[in-house]
């Protein structure tokens, strides 16, 4: 498989795994008039350097809330946040700006590229903004490890949903983050190009070590994971190892609603829901 730059050195303070998010009792309330919302009521998770992760849970269970506080896209109420070793839950909006841009590779659903730009320079644009040198090269190198080094001249609407979205992933590797977070990065694709993209992310996450950490709705992507983390009320309800994660393109998805059922409950619980009931 592709090649690609290597991860930097990481030196542990000690034998303990290193935790790229380390997330301590946290909460996040939001004022609507008199009434408050409570979308997290206290929050503790840790997840460590090369795992692959799935949070999972119904609307309005608090992902897109815990999802903004992990990418440092805003800050919690109550509690503290570790990112690859730093506090980000006492930083300033500029200093806030400058980690996720270092430490955080994002991907979205609806890819969110720019319309008249082409595929290398949407992927040299977080280096323009790192200010690093060599741009070119490494922008690159990164479309080619998702397997698009023969279309880096072309505009999104030149590509494929699948092949944009790789177009998307290689600009979060692009800065080589200590992470990177998808939503539903699965979800505008159809099955066999959210598999490739799948594909991708898994050999990312196994030849590279890069963690990932997804936000899903499909039991189906969750199981491709390592772990699963399912959310509901603004609480952790389970977090489980997944059992054999599947590996992306070697099984077809089922096109059965109750074999669907199956993979959900493997994905949700690990095979021991008796345990939340
Ligand atoms: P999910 O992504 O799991 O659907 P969210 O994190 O979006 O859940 O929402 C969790 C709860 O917080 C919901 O009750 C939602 O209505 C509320 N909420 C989310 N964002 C805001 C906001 N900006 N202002 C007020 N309430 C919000
Ligand atoms: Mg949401």
């Amino acid at each position: 498989m592709f090649k690609l730059f290597r991860r930097q050195e990481v030196v542990p303070a000690s034998d303990e795994p290193k935790a790229v998010i380390d997330v301590r009792e946290i909460t996040k309330h939001y004022k609507m008039g008199d009434i408050e919302v409570q979308a997290l009521r206290g929050v503790d998770l840790k997840i460590i350097e090369g795992e692959c992760v799935s949070i999972m849970g119904p609307s309005g269970s608090g992902k897109s809330t815990l999802m903004n506080i992990l990418g440092a896209l805003d800050q919690p109420t109550s509690g503290e946040y570790f990112l690859d070793g730093v506090n980000v839950s006492r930083l300033s909006e500029n200093e806030l700006a400058r980690i996720r841009n270092k430490k955080i590779g994002f991907v979205f659903q609806s890819f969110n590229l720019l319309k008249r730009t082409s595929a290398l320079r949407q992927v040299e644009l977080p280096l323009m903004y790192a200010g690093v040198s060599g741009r070119q090269k490494k922008a690159k190198a990164a479309l080619e490890a998702v397997g698009l080094g023969s279309r880096i001249d072309h505009l999104p609407s030149e590509l494929s949903g699948g092949q944009q979205q790789r177009v998307a992933i290689a600009r979060a590797l692009v800065n080589e983050p200590a992470m990177i977070l998808a939503d539903e990065p699965t979800g505008n694709l159809d099955s066999r190009s959210g598999t490739e993209v799948m594909q991708i992310f898994q050999r990312l996450n196994r030849e590279q070590g890069i963690t990932i950490v997804f936000v899903t709705h499909d039991p189906w992507i969750a199981r491709h994971t390592n772990r699963v983390i399912m959310l509901r009320d603004g609480r952790i309800i389970a977090d489980r190892a997944v059992k054999e994660p599947l590996i992306a393109g070697e099984s077809e998805r089922p096109s059965l609603a109750d074999e669907m059922e199956e993979i959900l409950q493997a994905a949700y619980y690990g095979g021991q829901k008796e345990e939340y009931n």
